[in-house]
């Protein structure tokens, strides 16, 4: 049987489970320094550009399930190599209470305590959520599809209004850690739109950190037109459009 959050209420997160897409041991492209990574199943986006677009469904089987005891030996034998753990998607806030029992877990062993925590989200989770997971959550990477609404449910099936509001939260809680963008040639490049993303970013931190990752065919399901991942130039281009004030810009 599976546990609940009654576990949770009697201190036994370790027996709480979510649904585990993958895991990856080392990884230094999601947060800071090398990070163990636990990509959760299922996202409530379903964006033209995803790279791992068999996370996106929700309704799946029980081979997924893991608890929180089955990751904390993986995460104590990569520990002496790791600065933190990330938990990303899928959709990892639709998973609270599973990346809560996770975090709680892991900074409540003596040998993970010094990691720190991180998630990684398209940004869609309430007040509520957020707040629930911030005394357990060191920084947070929020994905911008798109600063327009239009093109952003154009892209991703959703809008973009809780996304920014994320941003906003999160930064005044002192927990954004990184905006990324991606970058589609033609479809959320247009220079007078990137100004207009990059003002409303600087208006919520003139300093905030913006990785612009270009968009890769590598995994994503075919499209029609076809996606044009950007050349070196075009991302450049993008840059230079969206830089106002101090952001910290930096091109993957
Ligand atoms: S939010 Fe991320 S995981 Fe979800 S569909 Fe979009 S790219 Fe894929």
């Amino acid at each position: 049987m599976s546990a609940t959050l009654a576990d949770a209420a009697t201190g036994d997160v370790s027996a709480i489970t979510g649904f585990v897409a993958d895991t990856i041991t080392f990884s230094n492209v999601d947060g800071p320094g090398n990070r163990f990574v636990v990509f959760l199943q299922g996202c409530n986006f379903d964006c033209v550009a995803c790279h791992n677009p068999q996370t996106i469904p929700l309704a799946i089987g029980e081979h997924f399930r893991t608890s929180v005891a089955d990751l904390l030996p993986r995460i104590r034998r990569a520990a002496p190599f790791l600065r933190g753990i990330t938990v990303s998607g899928g959709e990892a806030t639709l998973q609270p209470d599973f990346v809560h029992a996770l975090f709680s877990a892991v900074q409540a062993d003596p040998e993970l305590a010094r990691l720190d925590c991180f998630v990684d989200s398209n940004g869609t989770a309430d007040d509520a959520t957020w707040h629930r997971l911030a005394p357990v959550t060191h920084g947070t990477m929020i994905d911008l599809k798109c600063f327009d609404p239009d093109i952003h449910e154009q892209m991703t099936g959703q809008s973009n209004a809780p996304v920014l509001h994320s941003i906003e939260l999160l930064h005044g809680m002192g927990l954004l850690y990184e905006v990324r963008l991606l970058i589609l040639q033609g479809v959320n490049d247009d220079p007078a739109l990137l100004r207009r993303t990059g003002e409303w970013l600087a208006s919520v931190d003139p300093a905030m950190r913006v990785k612009m990752i270009a968009f890769r065919a590598h995994g994503a399901r075919p499209h029609e037109p076809a996606l044009v991942p950007p050349s070196h130039e075009a991302l450049e281009a993008a840059a230079a459009n969206l830089q106002v004030a101090d952001l910290q810009l930096c091109l993957v």
